[in-house]
């Protein structure tokens, strides 16, 4: 392994150029320091490639496709769309292109950063080798992200199959079926797309709900409103076998149940890239679950940090740049240092309607049993909701009971991961639930359903006393 020029020592070697990695390289770059980044395949990671964008992009398309669908609803004439589904899918690429530019290597570069192409490896604690190269470092970001978990279904590697990592570019044309495995975020986001766009899907979800985290209330529209789009539903359902069939796959479920369809798509959870990277040579202590860091994002060698999906703490490229931030900022300014653990962490599955979750969901507060009080608001009676024909989900906000105190928020609705930052901010803020009530919000928007959450909270406030002054003043005996 030869030593170059440009080899180092650096400030900091980051590994993989998905969001993590691009946002330390990137803001490291920027405040002086010497950065190199390695990239062993596409520049942007998951994110872009075959991740949020990707998968956006399509939700975008089908939505329209739905509700076109829905004309009449609107006093339009209905018109059964006319679409080709390779279109959709050349229009998905050609959105993520438009993306690109911004996670090239030529930005990076521009930045000042030097991009290695190759797998990196440790081959001891202060330096990897890329491609028969060596880079030295005084820190170390591992950002190698996540892949697909394959679930243990015997057969499943005779038959072929997609995951997110193939379907975006490889899937070619509309199966006629196609069946999901896995009822979490990717798979009902996906599964909803593909309806729409004319294919018979069926979800096999092994937990008894879909999105499983979130609860029941909230899985239950994001299930009717799939259920609406065609897509058929088995929660329950223990996958036990997958064999080819015809030019297809065959599923047995234990029970007996089979289900067939031409293609097949593998959305049942995510594993942290540790493997192959030298961790052991490096001495970094890792599981199953990702990397092992402390609040400071670091590992067991404090001059190594793990950023993003690969330490295990969620998958969110949100997550992924709060992690590239925090380690950024730890860097430079080591005292006082910022905890990573200390951030909100709100989420959003991009279903249709959205389902947004920020802190404690009311099944969470109850398995913790930590006292709540739960406001809730039907998007059913906001008016925005309304004029749009978007009726469905509701606002739900959890107090500490008897206290002002936000604990969390669920928002299922149109547009819910927009909506439920006023409530990100609130928490991250200290801001309590009466500010939201007294909130001017503008009329009529979907945000207001927040303040209408709010205001159920103060009207609950009211005591029999206050009541009964209330009446007296207006005259009533
Ligand atoms: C279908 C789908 C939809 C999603 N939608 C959303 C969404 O809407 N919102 C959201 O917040 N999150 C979403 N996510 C999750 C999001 O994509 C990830 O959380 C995010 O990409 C994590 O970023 P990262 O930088 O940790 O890892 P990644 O983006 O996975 O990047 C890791 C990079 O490291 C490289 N690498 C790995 N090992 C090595 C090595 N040894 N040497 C060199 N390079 C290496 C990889 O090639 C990769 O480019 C979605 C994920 C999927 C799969």
């Amino acid at each position: 392994v030869s030593r170059r020029a440009g080899d180092g020592p650096y400030d900091i070697v980051v590994i993989g150029a998905g969001t993590a990695g691009l946002v330390t390289a990137a803001a490291a770059a920027g405040l002086g320091a010497r950065v190199a980044l390695v990239e062993r395949g596409r520049m942007g990671g998951d994110c872009l490639n075959t991740g949020c964008v990707p998968s956006k992009a399509l939700i975008s398309s089908a939505r329209l496709v739905a509700r076109m669908r829905r004309a009449a609803e609107w006093g339009l004439e209905t018109a059964e769309p006319r679409f080709s589904f390779e279109k959709v899918f050349a229009r998905m690429r050609q959105r993520r292109e438009k993306i690109a530019p911004h996670d090239s290597q030529e930005r990076l570069e521009a930045a000042g950063v030097a991009v290695f192409r190759g797998t990196a490896k440790f081959v001891s604690p202060r330096e990897i080798v890329v491609e028969n190269r060596r880079l030295a470092a005084k820190r170390f970001v591992i950002a190698t992200g996540g892949r697909p978990a394959l679930p243990p279904v015997e057969g499943l590697s005779d038959v072929s199959f997609f995951t997110n990592e193939t379907v975006f570019d490889e899937l070619m044309s509309r199966p006629p079926r196609l069946a999901i495995l896995g009822g979490g975020p990717i798979g009902c986001e996906l599964g909803q797309v593909f309806a729409r766009l004319d294919v018979k899907v069926t979800i096999l979800q092994r937990a008894e709900r879909l999105l499983e985290r979130e609860d029941a209330d909230a899985s239950d529209v994001v299930r009717r409103a799939l259920e609406t789009d065609g897509v058929r539903i088995a929660t329950g359902a223990d996958v036990r076998r997958a064999a080819r069939a015809g030019g297809g796959v065959r599923l047995e479920l234990a029970g007996g149940e089979a289900i067939e369809a031409e293609a097949l798509l593998v959305a049942s959870g995510r594993a942290p890239n540790c493997e192959g990277l030298g961790l052991e040579e490096a001495g970094v202590a890792y599981t199953k679950k990702g990397i092992t860091v402390d609040s400071f994002l670091r590992t067991s060698q404090r001059h190594i940090y793990a950023a993003g999906d690969v330490a295990g703490l969620g998958q969110f490229t949100h997550l992924a740049e709060q992690h590239a931030r925090t380690i950024v900022r730890n860097i430079l300014v080591p005292w006082p240092k910022a905890r990573a653990d200390r951030a909100l962490l709100p989420w959003c599955t991009y279903t249709d309607p959205e389902l947004a979750r920020v802190g404690l969901s009311e099944e969470d507060a109850r398995r913790g049993e930590i006292a709540v009080d739960v406001f809730r608001f039907e998007l059913s009676d906001l008016d925005r909701a309304i004029v749009e024909s978007e009726e469905k989900g509701f606002v739900k906000i959890l107090t500490a009971k008897g206290k002002d105190r936000i604990l969390g928020a669920t928002i299922v609705g149109e547009r819910a991961g927009d909506v439920i930052a006023e409530i990100v901010l609130a928490m991250q803020a200290g801001v309590g639930l009466s500010t939201i009530s007294e909130t001017v919000h503008a009329y009529p928007t979907f945000a207001e359903g927040n303040r209408r959450a709010a205001d159920v909270r103060v009207r609950s406030r009211l005591t029999p006393v206050a009541r009964r002054l209330l009446a007296l003043r207006w005259g009533h005996s």
